[in-house]
């Protein structure tokens, strides 16, 4: 049950983050709608909230500055008390081969996927700390697991997420709060649209379910992993992935 749970997504615009945010809304949580640039289709997720179960807020902030995430904590504290939920869901590619990558394209992802999750995190470290149902759940990739042709940067961002998670549940659990982390398969969204038409056809021969998830096959996950219900569960990094890594 998220009922009344108040769960912040991180990039919840578009894509993944959007699908997230709107499960847990029609689930009856309170839902905190983050955005960095795409501010229209934030209200719209936040106007589809509103109008079923949950209740929602967009509040813009760039995951890659500390001081716009703990001035996202200070408004879901002014408006909800606290915070019971944070998903790290925001982040972003920059594809090529290592060859051709440069300096500029490494430190963008790993300012965004991994110092946005810092940011965040560290943004609501205490309010998690202190709620009776504590969660960080962190979204990170397959390719995090099996790396991909292409990606070193983002790759690298999505393993590191892994150790974060680890560690995390080992410090929030005197807190009785829990770190978890869903590493995810190839999803149609933006990020997969970028990629090359025959990239993604090689992709998809290689996934056993053989096809591509839709956003839709990643909510309940997290939706679970958000919920009273998953108390007992700490320090994991669960694939939904289509087989993939199988
Ligand atoms: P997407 O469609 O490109 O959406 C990215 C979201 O992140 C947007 O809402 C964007 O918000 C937000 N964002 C980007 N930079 C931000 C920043 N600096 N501050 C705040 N928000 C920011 O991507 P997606 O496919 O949904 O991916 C979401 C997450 O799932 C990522 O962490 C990704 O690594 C992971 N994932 C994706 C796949 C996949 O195949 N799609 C697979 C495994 C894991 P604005 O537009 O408002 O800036």
């Amino acid at each position: 049950m998220v009922e009344r749970q108040v769960c912040v997504v991180t990039g919840a615009s578009r894509g993944i983050g959007r699908g997230i945010a709107l499960d847990l809304g029609r689930h009856g949580a309170s839902v905190v709608v983050n955005y960095n640039e795409s501010e229209e289709e934030a209200q719209e997720v936040v106007d589809e909230i509103n109008a079923s179960k949950g209740q929602a807020m967009a509040v813009q902030g760039d995951v890659r500055s500390l001081e716009d995430m703990v001035q996202m904590r200070d408004e879901v504290r002014e408006e909800h008390g606290g915070t019971d939920v944070i998903v790290n869901n925001a982040g972003i590619t920059v594809d090529k081969k290592f060859v051709n990558m440069t300096r500029d394209d490494w430190d963008r992802v790993i300012e965004t996927n991994l110092g946005g999750m810092f940011n965040a995190t560290k943004a609501f470290f205490n309010d998690i700390s202190v709620s009776t149902n504590g969660r960080l759940i962190n979204i990170s990739s397959v390719v995090g697991q099996r790396g991909n042709y292409g990606q070193a940067n983002y790759a690298t961002t999505k393993s590191g997420m892994f150790g974060f998670t680890r560690t995390l549940a080992l410090e929030l659990a005197a807190s009785n709060s829990t770190a978890n982390c869903v590493a995810m398969g190839f999803t149609r969204t933006d990020m997969l649209r970028k990629v090359d038409e025959e990239v993604q056809d090689k992709i998809r021969g290689r996934i056993p379910l053989g096809r591509f998830a839709e956003v839709d096959d990643m909510t309940g996950i997290v939706r679970f992993l958000a919920s009273r219900e998953s108390g007992y569960m700490t320090g994991q990094i669960i694939g939904v992935d289509g087989g993939l890594r199988g």
